[in-house]
């Protein structure tokens, strides 16, 4: 689904992504690991066009999406979540989803449907899935970081990806959300059949529902396989217990 040929990125002469290369196939769920600063964002960055790389190719289903605009990758069925929580503050969480189904839908431009009453059953669906129904009519600034963070999936889920990349999903959250964001992604996967790239801290997470995972160290891929080829590799426990950095 998912094909990434050679991608860098330099920042004023920092390398932040250094020839680095990717497979994602339909179904899976492929974790990026690393230590800050490796480029796990970065490359997520290249694959969403929310970057342009210097070299390197992405194609997304056979297609080259290499350098388009994030809203252009979107509409092939791509989506994402980030590092750091991105709601309107302001609107409740049914709004939040809403207006990303309605983006989906191009429903916008109606005159005469009243956008409230747009997609309402699309909606609730997406809400259900991820377990924040019950929580709608919340304004969304005033939610726990846990519920935020898990909102921010739901309005990514909002325009119906095949795909979905998720930066950090139980960054800052409690052992009891973490626990709950597993079970979310499993089901994502599992019985709504949606390809997963994230990248995450939480070792627990990342060895108990990836099927590949990939470790990048200062810019560059070091090993891509198996959990347990990842676990029993010498320069990935150099990487994390070398003193490289925090894992
Ligand atoms: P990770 O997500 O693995 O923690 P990032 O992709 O955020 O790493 O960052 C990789 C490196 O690139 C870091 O050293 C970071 O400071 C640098 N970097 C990221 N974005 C920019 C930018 N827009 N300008 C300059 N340097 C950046
Ligand atoms: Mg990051």
């Amino acid at each position: 689904m998912l094909q990434v040929n050679s991608l860098s990125k330099t920042f004023s002469g920092f390398r932040a992504v250094k020839d680095t290369s990717l497979e994602v196939k339909k179904g899976e769920i492929v974790a990026v690991i690393g230590p800050n600063g490796a480029g796990k964002t970065t490359l997520f960055n290249l694959i969403t066009g929310i970057l342009k790389p210097d070299s390197g190719q992405v194609l997304f289903k056979g297609k080259d999406i290499t350098g388009l605009s994030p809203h252009v990758i979107c509409k092939t069925g791509m989506s994402r979540s980030f590092q750091v929580v991105n709601v309107f503050q302001r609107l409740t969480v049914f709004e939040n989803v809403q207006v990303a189904v309605l983006a989906k839908e191009k429903k916008t431009w109606n005159l005469f449907t009243p956008s409230k009453k747009l997609v309402i059953d699309e909606t609730n669906r997406t809400l259900e899935s991820v377990g924040l129904i019950d929580k709608q009519n919340n304004i969304s600034g005033a939610l726990s970081h846990g519920d935020r963070k898990v909102l921010e999936i739901a309005i990514a889920l909002g325009g119906s990806p095949e795909f979905l990349i998720l930066d950090e999903p139980t960054a800052g959250m409690s052992p009891e959300e973490t626990a709950r964001c597993i079970e979310l992604i499993r089901h994502l996967s599992k019985k709504m059949g949606l390809t997963i790239l994230f990248c995450e801290h939480d070792m627990e997470l990342v060895f108990s529902i990836s099927n590949r995972i990939m470790v990048m160290v200062r810019g560059a891929s070091i090993i891509q396989g198996s959990c347990e080829e990842v676990r029993s590799n010498e320069a990935v426990q150099e990487a994390y217990l070398g003193g490289d950095a925090t894992c």
